[in-house]
């Protein structure tokens, strides 16, 4: 057995099962992991091809789920934060083996909000406005309840999901759905809602607005913008920081991107994917 999964499991108490072939992803469940470095497991966990796994990790009586897909290239992490944006996570399972990478997908009530009972209350959040203590603050209050406790809580939760589940990741790139003609590429316009978090867009008439990259980096935005895709440049410096992985990637210097496309554009999404993949290639090599 290997050596990091021997000492997890004396020292940690969880259990591992490892998937190597056929065996049914519902199988495959590690137990009471709020402790558990994924680090040094999962991602370096890379002598079986196409490991499965699923941690737990516990919002007080709650539990939410990560499931884990890896294949042997193990810089590019593939993440889905919000549960009700199956497209996306439809679209990297089907190109899994052509893009490779590690492909993490949540699994908590099916919604966009998660919801948890502490004390005897109910409070909601959105997972990707977490990664900074304004963050939580603003979405506890936007879903209707905030206490100090509720923030530690969900403080650690996000330093898992950073500091453990992404530790190794060289490129995250988020895997998200939109609802049509609400979120878009149009967002990021002139007097869009959001025109002060970008530097530069790109927009290609033929293409759905819906469908369009959210990046950090030039380059790939630049590589982007070649394929005539709709793509979005934060700017790194200006943008608002309301608690979304993309800044918290900034600030640590890890590119980030976000593929983000309308329910149900599977085909567009596996585009995108595939695209994304030489553009990663590209960048790479420079
Ligand atoms: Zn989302």
């Amino acid at each position: 057995m290997d050596r990091i999964v021997k000492t997890i499991l004396f020292n940690l108490t969880i259990f591992l099962f490892i998937s190597c072939g056929n065996t049914p992803i519902e199988d495959l469940v590690i137990e009471e992991s709020n402790n558990f470095t994924i680090s040094d497991t999962v991602i370096n966990h890379i002598q079986i091809p196409r490991d499965t796994l699923s941690v737990v990790f516990k919002l007080e009586n709650d539990k939410v789920f990560f499931k884990i897909y890896e294949s042997k290239i193990k810089n590019t992490i593939y993440f889905n934060i919000h549960d009700n944006e199956n497209t996306s996570v439809e679209a990297a399972r089907s190109v899994f083996n052509e893009i490779g990478g590690t492909l993490i997908e949540i699994q908590a009530q099916g919604k966009r909000l998660i919801s948890f009972n502490s004390n005897k209350n109910i409070y909601k959040f959105d997972p990707n406005r977490i990664f900074s203590k304004n963050g939580i603050k603003k979405t506890l209050s936007a879903c209707g309840r905030y206490s100090q406790n509720s923030h530690i809580i969900i403080q650690e939760f996000a330093s898992f999901i950073v500091d453990s589940l992404l530790i190794n990741a060289e490129t995250i790139v988020t895997l998200h759905n939109n609802s049509n003609l609400r979120y878009s590429i149009n967002s990021y316009k002139k007097d869009g809602k959001y025109e002060k978090d970008a530097l530069k867009i790109n927009i290609n008439p033929n293409h759905d607005p819906d469908d369009f990259f959210y990046v950090t980096d030039g380059n790939c935005f630049q590589l982007l913008k070649e394929k005539k895709y709709n793509a979005v440049l934060q700017d790194n410096k200006n943008v608002s920081d309301d608690g979304s992985l993309s800044i918290n990637c900034s600030k640590m210097k890890i590119q980030y991107i976000n593929v983000e496309a309308e329910h149900g554009h599977l085909r567009e999404q596996i585009d995108m994917l595939l695209v994304l993949q030489e553009v990663l290639n590209k960048t790479n090599e420079r």
